[in-house]
């Protein structure tokens, strides 16, 4: 077993929803977390506040993971604070829904950047300092819709399908190395980003799910500590937390 006190963790879109509770998490457990955040400063302040009133450590870092310069900008800011990394959370995500004949270039583009091309940015940028650690682990954040697919979300099902391909890839490249990768798989989990969805909708989805209910942000969090915990011969896999959708 890991032994999580005193490693560093970056959380992506860690502010807010599913990446609050997992810095949240994280903290509980004694790491020291990188919360990332693009526009949502008041929330990563409020959490961090929150993490340090349970005597955990956090640092926010204002970043656009799109971007390739910000996200080196953001490894380096939690190198020159924490001076380590052992642990990536690929969290930040967006959707953009619309059905194939009216999705823009634009909606299509900006899904695949946050939510596809970050991976590849935060983990280029972390690579070398994970490969430092002693157990190093790279968690991207999929989505039941990479699996499954999804009505109106090409572009997000593409981005989400793309980052388990990613998981796999270089789960094999680094499985030589100390390095973990793994993706898990959300189903629907209460946060803004389904309660975005009309009522008449979710209640649609939720007489779908097996276990009858949305899942919460803490159960992500808690998949999170296993992998990072009792994870070292887990490595290229997808954990679907997901309350029975899709097996
Ligand atoms: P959310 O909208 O509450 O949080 C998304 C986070 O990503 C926010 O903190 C946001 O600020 C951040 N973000 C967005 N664009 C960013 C950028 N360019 N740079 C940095 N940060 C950025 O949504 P959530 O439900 O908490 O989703 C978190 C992750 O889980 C996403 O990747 C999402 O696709 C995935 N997911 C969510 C569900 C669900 O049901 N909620 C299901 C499957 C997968």
């Amino acid at each position: 077993m890991t032994d999580l006190n005193n490693k560093v963790a970056i959380v992506t879109g860690g502010g807010k929803g599913i990446g609050a509770a997992i810095s949240m998490e994280l903290a509980r457990n004694g790491v020291k977390v990188v919360i990332n955040y693009n526009t949502s400063i008041g929330s990563a302040e409020k959490l961090i506040m929150d993490i340090k009133e349970i005597g955990g450590d956090a640092y926010a870092v204002q970043a656009d993971v799109s971007n390739l310069e910000e996200s080196k900008k953001l490894v380096e800011e939690a190198i020159d604070h924490f001076g380590r990394i052992d642990i990536l959370v690929n969290n930040a995500g967006i959707t953009r829904d619309s059905t194939f004949k009216k999705l823009s270039e634009e909606d299509w583009r900006t899904v695949i950047d946050v939510n596809l091309t970050s991976v590849y940015n935060t983990t280029s940028a972390a690579l070398s300092y994970l490969l430092e650690s002693d157990a190093g682990r790279i968690i991207n954040i999929s989505s039941i819709i990479g699996q499954a697919g999804g009505f109106g979300q090409t572009n997000y099902a593409a981005a989400k399908a793309g980052m388990i391909g990613y998981t796999k890839s270089l789960a094999l490249e680094l499985a030589k190395s100390n390095v973990t990768v793994n993706a898990i798989c959300p189903g629907f989990i209460d946060t803004e980003m389904v309660q975005e969805i009309p009522e008449n909708v979710r209640e649609k989805i939720v007489a779908k799910i097996p276990q009858r209910r949305f899942g919460q942000p803490d159960e992500i969090a808690r998949g999170i500590i296993y992998l990072c915990k009792d994870g070292e011969y887990i490595t290229g896999q997808q954990l679907n937390i997901n309350g029975g959708l899709y097996m």
